[in-house]
């Protein structure tokens, strides 16, 4: 016997399936998709098994694997295909892709020292003739149970148990033990709306692959999501739900737990590698139904999947940006869809990304909507407090109307979620007075100071300017660096509202282990008047007793170097104005910005996702942004700076030899340009059909994967880059 075998190497010029033989003793366990120990030079390597064969024409001696490392197997024929796909659309190393799907407990090198946890259960085997009072008793506890776990034996009697094991009555069996357990809770089950019930209805009838659900905030989404499910379950399917981040997961948890108790198993990042591990192993075994996670829960081994959701589908957490490979889940979402026979993807959101509303638009998604929320409860009003106006008589970061709507809403006994959007953190430099931003002037993007050669950049095309000190809009001397944090917030907030119960949510409170959890918990029992938080307080979560959100400053993140900082803002202030007046109290939500004209605040305001869209996409078109035109980014990265540049030059020749559709911008500095002593440099393609792509960019890294010196990436489709 012959095996293919992918080795846990990710040096790309080794990413090939390597032959070995098997020897005898093993080849009864042998299987497609487990693991196995090889001899690789001089070094012993874990690989994966791709290919079983009987015999191979190789002109020279193969080598003998040395062990099997798996009884089950790891990577089953789905995920195998799909690694495959994964590979040819991000180019990246077959292992890598492999890898990124398995939990980090089933990564090659720690994969063995994993211990399971046991558990001991009884079975009965046999009932005797004449029973004492407490071995009546412990029999009576099999009437309606197949096995019964010692400790409820125990509980009984420990003498009867020992004698009815010895004389084998009873036989002892040990069951996995899982390190997580969830609990079914009867909760009420709201009838579904008539909106919602048409939403149902649609979906079900349809044969169509992917669907986009469109409904604003606290339209009843999730509800929805809940009803598909409970259809595909009793299908005979399962089912996976998509959550952008941790900050979703345990209210999401909670409401799915309460309705299909353990048949679930959920992924989010404040599980263990144990745990998660454990979770994977309950799905292999079959024991759920349903999964939910962030991004990589996608790749979990449930057959028979029914049902795909891609919950706030226009978040950036869904496309891996930062390590190869760099895929889009949406996009895997679609394939995955299509391995399995009847099984559809369901995309929701409130503020659609442009490239899905636009796929749902041309009609390559099926449209679904939800244009109001639950029983017509009115969206929250919102304010927009203009800070040029302002500005002399703030105190600190709030205006006067700001305070004295929270002061008012927590002696109403409500609660607040104020929001400090602080994506583009002193990167971007502004007029302090007039809220003058620089821009470059061929890219309409902001450009980004760069406090060792005192100049601005544009990180697309590489213009340059120097830095100056007077605003060219107010002639005041009142050019700053932008930026504030949480914590000065929360002070400024202690001493204009003393009497204020403060909880902060940011990256500093919230990263150990289930802090999150609890502050979520808190602030719904009313621990807390305020909740004050970077845009992690912004998304998804369901507090009804929250009248008012405050932004304190809505603007920071139009000033992000980025063709999306209008969407990313439209769509980050819509969804934290959708956390106010969820219930049966109407809302209301205060923006202070610089930018009041601004189409992504005017639109907020008037909660017209539609108006939005069409403003946008003129503006894409006219730029060449997608969703007109797709764009790849290359980084070129090398610890020598001057080569990386001559390199990233020449890459640029000859792409546009080769490229002739496609528009080539660069190289220039990317906005990470030096990191731990690497240099990075950028090119960015934009088109709209080039035939040839994927080829030439295929060729392009294999002339680079055995280059010591120079590393070339890819990232089809970036959202940052
Ligand atoms: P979305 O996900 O669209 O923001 P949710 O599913 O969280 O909306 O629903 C918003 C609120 O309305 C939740 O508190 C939810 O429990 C409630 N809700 C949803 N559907 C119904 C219904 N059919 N009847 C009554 N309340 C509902
Ligand atoms: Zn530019």
């Amino acid at each position: 016997m012959v095996v293919g075998v992918l080795v846990e190497l990710s040096n790309k010029s080794i990413d090939k399936v390597f032959y070995y033989l098997v020897p005898d003793k093993l080849d009864l366990k042998m299987k497609k998709g487990i693991r196995v120990l090889v001899p690789f030079g001089h070094q012993q390597l874990e690989g994966f098994v791709l290919e079983i064969k009987n015999t191979i024409e190789l002109d020279f001696d193969l080598k003998y694997i040395i062990d099997v490392l798996d009884d089950d197997v790891i990577i089953n024929n789905e995920m195998f295909n799909l690694g495959k796909v994964m590979q040819a659309k991000t180019l990246s190393t077959l292992i890598s892709c492999y890898q990124v799907m398995l939990p980090k407990a089933l990564k090659a090198k720690n994969g063995i020292s994993i211990n399971k946890k046991y558990d001991i259960y009884y079975r009965l085997v046999n009932v005797p003739e004449h029973l004492t009072k407490s071995q009546e008793k412990i029999i009576k506890l099999f009437e309606n149970k197949s096995v019964v776990s010692k400790k409820e034996i125990l509980n009984i009697s420990s003498s009867s148990l020992k004698t009815l094991e010895s004389k084998n009555f009873l036989i002892r069996v040990e069951k996995e033990h899982y390190r997580l357990e969830y609990d079914k809770v009867a909760v009420k089950k709201y009838n579904l709306t008539d909106d919602q019930m048409a939403v149902v209805e649609e979906f079900n009838k349809s044969k169509d692959l992917v669907y986009l659900l469109h409904g604003v905030t606290g339209s009843g989404k999730t509800e929805v999501y809940m009803e598909l499910i409970v259809n595909v379950i009793n299908n005979g399917q399962t089912a996976i739900i998509l959550v952008p981040e941790i900050s979703l997961t345990p209210q999401m948890i909670k409401r799915f737990t309460e309705r299909f108790g353990n048949r679930i198993a959920a992924f989010h990042s404040a599980l263990s590698e144990g745990e998660k591990y454990d979770e994977w192993r309950r799905i292999v075994r079959g024991e759920v139904d349903i999964v939910i996670g962030a991004r990589s829960a996608l790749f979990a081994p449930i057959s028979n999947l029914g049902l795909i959701v891609i919950d706030e589908e226009h978040s950036d957490t869904y496309k891996q940006d930062d390590s190869n490979p760099r895929y889009n889940a949406i996009e895997m979402a679609i394939e995955r869809a299509k391995l399995n026979k009847d099984c559809k993807l369901l995309l929701g959101s409130a503020t659609p990304s442009l490239e899905s509303y636009a796929r749902a638009r041309r009609g390559v998604y099926h449209l679904l909507n939800l244009p109001n929320r639950v029983n017509k409860r009115p969206l929250p009003k919102i304010d927009i407090v203009d800070m040029n106006k302002n500005i002399k008589n703030m105190k600190g970061h709030f205006s006067n109307i700001l305070i004295e709507k929270i002061k008012n809403k927590i002696s109403l006994g409500e609660q607040v979620i104020l929001l400090l959007n602080r994506r583009g953190y002193s990167s971007f430099v502004s007029c302090k007075d007039c809220g003058y931003v620089f821009k470059c002037p061929n890219c309409d993007i902001t450009l980004t100071y760069h406090k060792s050669t005192n100049n601005l950049r544009c990180h697309y095309c590489g213009y340059a300017e120097s830095m100056i000190y007077t605003c060219p809009s107010c002639n005041n001397n009142s050019i700053d660096s932008i930026g504030v944090g949480t914590e000065r917030i929360e002070e400024e907030l202690n001493s204009l509202i003393p009497n204020a119960k403060i909880v902060r949510m940011d990256f500093d409170t919230t990263s150990k282990k289930g802090s999150h959890k609890k502050i979520v918990k808190d602030f719904s029992e009313h621990k807390y008047d305020i909740l004050l938080g970077t845009q992690i307080v912004a998304k998804g979560l369901d507090f009804e007793n929250v009248t008012l959100v405050g932004v304190i400053n809505a603007d920071t993140s139009l000033n992000i170097p980025d063709f999306r900082s209008s969407e990313t803002t439209f769509s980050l202030l819509s969804q934290v104005a959708g956390r106010s007046g969820r219930k049966d109290k109407e809302g209301e939500v205060i923006l202070q910005t610089f930018n009041k004209e601004h189409y992504a605040i005017r639109y907020v305001k008037y909660h017209d996702y539609l108006g939005f869209y069409d403003m946008e996409m003129h503006i894409r078109r006219e730029l060449k942004y997608p969703p007109f035109y797709f764009i790849t980014y290359i980084r070129i990265s090398s610890k020598d700076n001057n080569l990386c540049y001559k390199e990233s030059l020449k890459i640029k020749k000859s792409l546009e030899k080769y490229l002739d559709k496609t528009i080539i911008l660069g190289p220039s500095v990317s906005s990470l340009f030096k990191v731990n002593n690497v240099y990075r440099y950028g090119i960015i393609l934009k088109y709209k059909k080039q035939d040839n792509l994927m080829e030439v960019l295929e060729k392009m890294i294999d002339v680079y994967k055995s280059n010591r010196k120079v590393a070339v990436d890819l990232n089809f489709n970036p959202k940052h880059f």
